[in-house]
């Protein structure tokens, strides 16, 4: 008989296994060496008429094509790390490239905040940053050729008659009464609306492709408008601009890139994107090899909105405070937040690439930077809801030195000293007067132990008029320090972190949260009502001595609360304001206890 296969069992979780059919097109296409002809001559141009070139020393080249509008989020840190981390892994490069050919809508602001992305997510373009704007010669002199070769033509029907004309999905569009021009004309008027002589929106320069295709997109596309605009690299020198499928291709081959990866609303783009490198190589303006574009699915997470519209609507309107907003899905929010980059490169190998459109829900991404923050953190104790514990039988400028490790499981960390002394503070849910089934840290008669001090025990509480809390008192057991040989004879089963109030640094905590409190804002109502009103608490907390030197973006787990990191703009010299990170444990959607 023959024994189960063992493949029948859940294989265990590792990045390896995940699919990403990217790689299987890659490793197909180095199996049979098709772009091994390729030449790079270091800097991009039209390969067919540059000087003969060596061959690439490139295996592969991806692109990451931001246009330079809006922050990164969530959502580019996919995009980002398949890109880069294809390129990384078949010994080949990854251009950053800026898709800037809308000069209306780009700042330079941008472009840093993008670079810094990057750079911050852990990969190196080496010398290949590029902007499409620097295409734009070579680009116009391309359109000119479609128009040489009667393939390109001016049109001028108004914007709405255009729409028109164009048809539907389920009706053929009709050719414009300007389809018919002749070369020359066609010629003449396009260098009029290169040399400004026209208004925007007066003329448009089209491909004569097929009105008639299923594809709406081969209806004879614009690809160049007239925008009386300031770009932001060349300035006033254009004021004609070429539109995005126009130039992402081209780009793309001047660039030699061999596979463009891009988000699957793009699939109906790529009979252009075809089309438009076949027609310009048999023009013997570019060389084959010729780029391929491959559709994958974009993120999309729940409890985030990653649409660029309704980010800036967050921060427009203030229901944020700004881009890098901790709470904002935004790669300047997330490393403000102190999200790790490690944690987005797990998450892009843990989640795959895929063909079809899917959710990940946001505790994969959450449990990702626990991981790499669990490993990278040094430990730390904070109370951030304080009560006073006294302990009566020390004196009131009694002092005895404890140490506590950096990391439980790095020894090589060392320890840190944490002071001890009469006055404490400790959670205020860490006392009950009158203690539930099952709690086992303080209440009058209990034992428990200081975490890395000493067992205590608790003898009372005073209370205000009101019947609140003030004070929790109790004695020390002397001989029970921890990492004492009278430690071990105490067994207690509470254990609680606390801080000596005399040495305590108070420092501002804020306590984020999710942004929204549904999985799929906006899904049902307007998004803005599905925001978590508690996605962020001021508290003022009491924090152990050595959190006083925190230097912004320096991360902690504070202990059984989870990690926190040293704010990048808030905190001062000597006065570190945490953020909360991420707590210990994913709480969302589960009863409260
Ligand atoms: P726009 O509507 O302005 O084009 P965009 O989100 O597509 O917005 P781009 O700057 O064009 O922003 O995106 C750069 C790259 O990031 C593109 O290749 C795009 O496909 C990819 N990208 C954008 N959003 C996602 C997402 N949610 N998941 C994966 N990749 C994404
Ligand atoms: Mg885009």
């Amino acid at each position: 008989m023959n024994k189960p296969a063992t493949g029948d069992k859940a294989q265990p979780h590792s990045a390896a296994q995940v699919t990403n059919f990217i790689r299987n097109i890659i490793e197909a296409d180095l199996a049979q060496g098709k772009n091994a002809a390729r030449t790079w001559s270091g800097k991009p141009g039209p390969a067919a008429v540059q000087a003969p070139a060596p061959p690439d020393p490139a295996k592969i080249r991806t692109r990451f094509p931001p246009e330079p509008n809006g922050y990164l989020h969530y959502g580019h840190a996919k995009s980002i790390c398949l890109n880069f981390g294809a390129a990384l892994q078949y010994d080949g490069r990854c251009h950053m490239r800026f898709d800037d050919t809308n000069p209306v809508t780009e700042d330079t602001e941008y472009v840093d905040s993008i670079l810094d992305a990057v750079k911050w997510l852990g990969f190196n373009w080496r010398e290949n940053l590029y902007y499409a704007s620097d295409y734009f010669d070579t680009l116009y002199d391309f359109a000119e050729a479609f128009i040489q070769h009667d393939l390109a033509y001016v049109d001028s029907l108004s914007a709405d008659e255009m729409r028109e004309y164009r048809g539907t999905l389920t009706e053929a569009g009709k050719s414009s009464p300007y389809r018919d021009r002749s070369r020359n004309e066609n010629l003449a008027l396009f260098r009029r609306m290169k040399a400004g002589e026209f208004p925007d929106g007066a003329h448009v320069l089209r491909l004569k492709i097929d009105m008639s295709s299923p594809n709406i997109n081969l209806r004879d596309p614009v690809i160049y408008r007239i925008r009386h605009a300031h770009h932001h690299r060349t300035g006033g020198k254009w004021c004609v601009y070429p539109m995005y499928d126009y130039t992402h291709c081209i780009s793309d081959a001047l660039e030699n890139i061999t596979h463009s990866l891009c988000t699957l609303e793009f699939e109906d783009h790529r009979p252009l994107y075809d089309w438009v490198l076949q027609k310009l190589a048999s023009f013997g303006l570019l060389a084959y090899p010729l780029p391929q574009q491959y559709e994958f699915a974009r993120l999309n997470l729940s409890y985030v909105v990653l649409s660029k519209r309704k980010l800036i609507q967050l921060v427009e309107e203030k229901h944020v405070d700004g881009w890098d907003d901790p709470r904002m899905p935004t790669l300047v929010g997330a490393r403000r937040r102190g999200f790790m980059p490690e944690g987005f490169r797990l998450f892009a190998d843990r989640i795959g690439v895929s063909k079809s459109d899917s959710w990940i829900d946001m505790s994969v991404l959450e449990d990702c930077m626990r991981e790499t923050l669990n490993e990278t953190a040094p430990r730390r104790m904070a109370v951030l809801d304080p009560v006073k514990l006294i302990v009566d039988n020390i004196q009131a400028d009694g002092e005895e030195n404890c140490e506590a490790p950096n990391h439980p499981q790095k020894p090589e960390w060392g320890k840190r000293a944490m002071p001890f002394s009469r006055e404490l503070w400790i959670e205020r849910e860490d006392f009950m007067e009158i203690p539930s089934k099952g709690y086992f840290r303080l209440f009058p008669g209990s034992q428990v132990r200081l975490r890395f001090g000493f067992v205590v025990k608790c003898t009372g509480a005073e209370k205000d008029a009101a019947g609140n809390i003030t004070a929790v008192h109790c004695e020390v057991m002397p001989d029970s320090k921890s990492g004492t040989p009278g430690a071990d004879a105490y067994k207690v089963k509470g254990n609680i972190h606390w801080v000596s109030a005399r040495h305590a640094y108070k420092a501002d905590v804020r306590l984020y949260d999710r942004l929204f409190a549904v999985p799929h804002p906006g899904a049902e109502r307007d998004f803005l009502l599905d925001m978590n009103p508690d996605s962020k608490k001021l508290v003022h907390a009491w924090c152990e001595p050595a959190l006083r030197d925190a230097k912004p973006e320096e991360r902690f787990q504070f202990e059984r609360h989870g990690y926190f990191c040293a704010d990048r703009s808030d905190s001062k010299p000597g006065a570190p304001v945490f953020n909360r990170t991420v707590t210990l444990r994913d709480s969302w959607g589960k009863p409260s206890t």
